[in-house]
C-alpha cells in the first residue's frame, strides 16, 4: 500500500478529504478572515477579536493549511503573529509611514519599480495566499479595486525592452505564484528578454500553501530555467513537515 502523507490540520478540518486539502484551489477558496471563522480555530484574545471586528484594516485571510501550523490555545505564538491582527493596529503612530520603502516615488510604469540601475521590481498582482501583518506594501496588497491587468503588464515589458541596462527582474506583488498558471507563464515569456540575465519570483506561497508547488507548476517553471525563487520564511514553525497518516487496520 502507498505511504499516504498529510499535513498538520486543526481539528475542524479533521474531515476534510485528503484530495480536497492537498488541492491548492481549495485551500484558496476556503481561507478564513472572520473572526467567527477564526475562532473555531484559534482561542482568541479580546485583542484580536476586536481587530478582526474592524473595518478598515489591512486585509486578513489566512489558508486552513497555515492557520493549523498555530498552536490555538498561544496568543504569542510565532505564526500567529504574522496573520492574526491585534487592536494595536488601530492606533497612528508617529513614524507610521503609507509608502515604507519610496516604491511609488521610483515607478515609472504602474506596478513596476527602477531604484537600482541594473535591477527592477516587477508587481504583478495585489493578492497574496495569506496576507502579513508586516507587509510594506500594504496600501495595495490584498486590495480588490488596486489590480494590475494586461495593459500595465505591457507597459512594464515595454519598459524593460527600452531599459537594456536592466538585468535583473523579480516578480512579486502580491504573490506571483497565486496568478493563473497561464498569466504567471506569459509574464515569464514576456520578462525573458535577451538583456535580462536573471528572472527572480517572490513568494510565500510555498510557506502559505505548499500544496500549490505541484509537478505541473514546477514543469511549467523549468522552462524558464534559470529562474530562482526567492521564498520568505521568518520562523522554523512555518517549515511544516509532512506527517506520516496514521495507518490503518
Ligand atoms: S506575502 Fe508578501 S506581499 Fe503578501 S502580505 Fe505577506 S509580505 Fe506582503
Amino acid at each position: 500500500m502507498p505511504h499516504t502523507i498529510i499535513s498538520k490540520r486543526a481539528p475542524i478540518y479533521a474531515d476534510v478529504p485528503d484530495e480536497k486539502w492537498n488541492d491548492w484551489r481549495w485551500q484558496l477558496s476556503h481561507r478564513l478572515n472572520t473572526v467567527e471563522d477564526i475562532e473555531k480555530v484559534l482561542n482568541l484574545t479580546e485583542s484580536e477579536r476586536k481587530a478582526l471586528q474592524t473595518q478598515g484594516l489591512f486585509r486578513v485571510d489566512v489558508t486552513p493549511y497555515f492557520i493549523s501550523l498555530i498552536d490555538p490555545e498561544d496568543p504569542n505564538d510565532p505564526v500567529r503573529k504574522q496573520i492574526i491582527p491585534v487592536s494595536e493596529e488601530m492606533n497612528a503612530f508617529t513614524s507610521m509611514m503609507e509608502d515604507s520603502l519610496a516604491e511609488d516615488r521610483h515607478s515609472p510604469v504602474p506596478g513596476l519599480v527602477h531604484r537600482y540601475p541594473d535591477r527592477v521590481l516587477m508587481l504583478v498582482t495585489t493578492q497574496c495566499a495569506s496576507y502579513c501583518r508586516y507587509c510594506t506594501r500594504s496600501r495595495i496588497v490584498g486590495d480588490p479595486g488596486q489590480t494590475f491587468n494586461r495593459q500595465d503588464f505591457e507597459m512594464q515589458i515595454e519598459y524593460l525592452k527600452r531599459t537594456p541596462q536592466v538585468r535583473d527582474v523579480l516578480l512579486s506583488g502580491g504573490d506571483p505564484l497565486v496568478l493563473a498558471p497561464k498569466i504567471l507563464e506569459e509574464l515569464l515569456t514576456l520578462a525573458r528578454d535577451p538583456h535580462i540575465e536573471i528572472v527572480r519570483i517572490g513568494s510565500r506561497v510555498p510557506v502559505f500553501m505548499p500544496m500549490r508547488i505541484t509537478q505541473e507548476l514546477c514543469d511549467m517553471l523549468a522552462k524558464f530555467h534559470p529562474l530562482w525563487l526567492n521564498i520568505h520564511v521568518n520562523h522554523p514553525n512555518e517549515i511544516s513537515r509532512n506527517l506520516p497518516k496514521p495507518a490503518t487496520a
